[in-house]
């Protein structure tokens, strides 16, 4: 399917050097959006769907070019770019067509005896200018789906995918061109962390960014000066419990799938791996008889793939150093020294008696590297997996269901799996999201279109008393709302109280003269 030599990859990015943008250009891209906003918040969302609709046809179209693009951009086997990426986007296109009408309709609300008589709802509109800042990793998936939930919701959008990926945004260019949008409704921009930089300077509605903890800090920052909402979608170093009763054939392939798709590039890659001390030595033997039948290459049946950039190895190799210089032992895979210079496949390496200090636990590693831990007990492996500060995902493997739903509502984490890994993310159903440093707020799902819209509660009275009981004039009423409180909120209700305190104070309130 592809030819991907060695420096492919920083070829084909030093190919887009794009110029900076201009205070020009800038003022251009936001007033292009905010004229179509004005059009486009108009449209019904039955006719944004219709657009939606026409995306999906021409994404599944175009699937092995998209497919094949992202491929040679990441270097991740085509398979998963093809099911990862194509297939996610369009299992979410799917998900708005159905169900965005419905979701984004307004709600009608409970109203309580106090406010008798009153009607409430809730609805939603647009934000407005939504921006979205996507990484590298998943350049497809993680900048389209933010996208066309914003544009469900009636938004129109900014997208500023990663600059290692230059391709990957030029080919969403094209696919939206090609579709026929109006000109304004998502406007796709070639640039780095300084074009997101400037783009959140000229002030968008909102702003929903994937990628690291350390730019996440800088765009809630900046976005904190401006008061702009924001969704942050940042790192993990998921946690995989594995207990001594799971399906060991089942946990070992989901561990190594888990760890090594997309050469562990994956926000919710199995970073820690701990298995329950009694099948310890079976399932490190089972997990290296495993990885040895994988096989990484360039060709389309290939199960490993290559990093996609040189500086990720960089930062994986000094992790992976640190740990083996303070005791840790590799049991699979090559030693640093040997890694090929130059060359971005590394081969997927499994350590353990890893110390519990070294970055390899703490920090992301986002590479192919599984750090095995034992455990004994429940309540332990709960804490351990919950000591990191990246709470993203967790997978619990047992054929004790209970036990795997006891400890799933104990992790402190945006998404946990049961008996599987990451898949999650793929269910366009449920919220995605992380909780600490792994993230402030979801999206997908129904949460997603919330997050793209304005929620305005209204409280609806038909206007036909002149006044109403909490109004001025206060005088009187003082003594039946003590009787009110008492009579209907405490311990001993008491019906007929209560509707003489209500009574006398609708009399008072419909008193015509202040005084
Ligand atoms: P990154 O933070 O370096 O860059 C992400 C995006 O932010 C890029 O488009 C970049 O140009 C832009 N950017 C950089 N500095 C900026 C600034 N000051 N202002 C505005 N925009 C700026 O991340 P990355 O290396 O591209 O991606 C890898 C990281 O993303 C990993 O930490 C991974 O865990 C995380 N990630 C998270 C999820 C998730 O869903 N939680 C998914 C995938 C990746």
């Amino acid at each position: 399917m592809s030819n991907l030599s060695a420096s492919a990859i920083d070829d084909r990015v030093s190919e887009y050097a794009w110029q900076p943008k201009t205070e020009d250009d800038l003022e251009s891209i936001y007033q292009r959006a905010r004229k179509q906003f004005s059009v486009w918040k108009n449209y019904s969302v039955q006719e944004r769907i219709v657009w939606l609709r026409k995306l999906r046809y021409h994404i599944a179209e175009n699937r092995d070019r998209i497919a094949n693009v992202i491929h040679q951009a990441t270097g991740k086997p085509f398979l998963e770019a093809l099911s990862s990426e194509v297939m996610m986007v369009l299992e979410s296109l799917r998900f708005l067509e159905k169900h965005a009408e419905k979701l984004l309709r307004p709600q009608k609300r409970k109203t309580p005896m106090i406010l008798f008589g009153k009607k409430s709802y809730l609805q939603f509109q647009p934000r407005g200018i939504v921006l979205v800042i996507s990484p590298w990793n998943f350049p497809f998936q993680l900048a389209m789906v933010p996208v066309i939930e914003a544009l469900a919701a009636g938004n129109c959008v900014l997208l500023k995918p990663s600059e290692w990926t230059p391709s990957v945004t030029e080919l969403m260019q094209s696919l939206f061109h090609e579709v026929g949008f109006p000109e304004g409704v998502v406007q796709v921009i070639l640039g780095d962390g300084k074009t997101g930089r400037e783009l959140i300077q000229k002030h968008p509605d909102f702003i929903h960014f994937t990628g690291s903890v350390a730019t996440g800090r800088r765009i809630q920052s900046l976005a904190a000066e401006q008061l702009i909402p924001t969704t942050l979608e940042l790192g993990g170093k998921d946690p995989m419990i594995v207990f001594a009763d799971a399906h060991l054939e089942r946990a070992v392939r989901g561990a190594l799938w888990g760890a090594f798709c997309n050469s562990g590039q994956v926000c919710l890659s199995v970073e820690r791996l701990y298995v329950e001390r009694s099948i310890l030595p079976v399932f490190q033997e089972l997990l290296i008889q495993s990885l040895a039948q994988l096989c990484q290459g360039e060709d389309i049946d290939a199960d490993l793939g290559s990093m996609t950039t040189m500086a990720q190895i960089e930062k994986v190799k000094s992790q992976v150093l640190e740990a083996l210089q303070q005791g840790a032992t590799l049991l699979a895979g090559e030693h640093p020294d040997h890694w090929l210079e130059n060359s971005r496949k590394l081969a997927p390496m499994l350590i353990t008696n890893v110390p519990n200090h070294v970055s390899l636990l703490n920090e992301e590693t986002f590479g192919p590297i599984l750090p095995i831990l034992p455990f004994d007990q429940e309540d332990e492996v709960i804490e351990l997996a919950n000591q990191s500060r990246l709470g993203l995902g967790a997978s619990v493997w047992t054929a004790d269901l209970q036990r795997a739903k006891r400890v799933a509502a104990q992790l402190v984490t945006g998404n946990v799996c049961l008996n599987d890994v990451i898949i999650s993310i793929a269910n366009p159903y449920l919220p995605y999201g992380g909780t600490k440093e792994g993230g402030i707020g979801k999206y997908h799902g129904a949460e997603g279109l919330y997050a793209f819209s304005i929620q305005t509660s209204i409280l609806l009275s038909e206007g036909k008393s002149p006044s109403e009981m909490h109004w001025f004039p206060y005088a009187g009423k003082s003594q039946p709302l003590s009787q009110l409180i008492a009579s209907w909120y405490g311990k001993h209700k008491n019906p007929f109280k209560l509707l003489q305190a209500y009574m006398k104070l609708l009399n008072l309130s419909r008193k015509r003269n202040y005084k």
